[in-house]
């Protein structure tokens, strides 16, 4: 039984991939801003399909964090 654990709360709004590159979630949708792999400012049509434009790099909800204001 394959395990791509994805939670069932995604975290919504600004979030990083465990403190890498930078993404937006609305909902189940998922827009790529920079890449957590190669850190490159994405493409916006490839932003919208959730993977980098660069090196096509497709980010795990699994690795989504959300970036809470005043924590450093
Ligand atoms: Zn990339």
């Amino acid at each position: 039984m394959p395990s791509s654990a994805t939670p069932d709360i995604l975290p919504q709004g600004e979030i990083t991939f465990r403190g890498r590159g930078l993404a937006v979630m609305q909902g189940r949708r998922l827009s790529l801003k920079v890449c957590p792999r190669c850190s490159q400012r994405n493409d916006r049509r490839a932003a919208e399909q959730g993977h980098c434009h660069w090196c096509a790099y497709i980010p795990s909800l699994a690795d989504a964090e959300p970036i809470s204001p005043g924590s450093a």
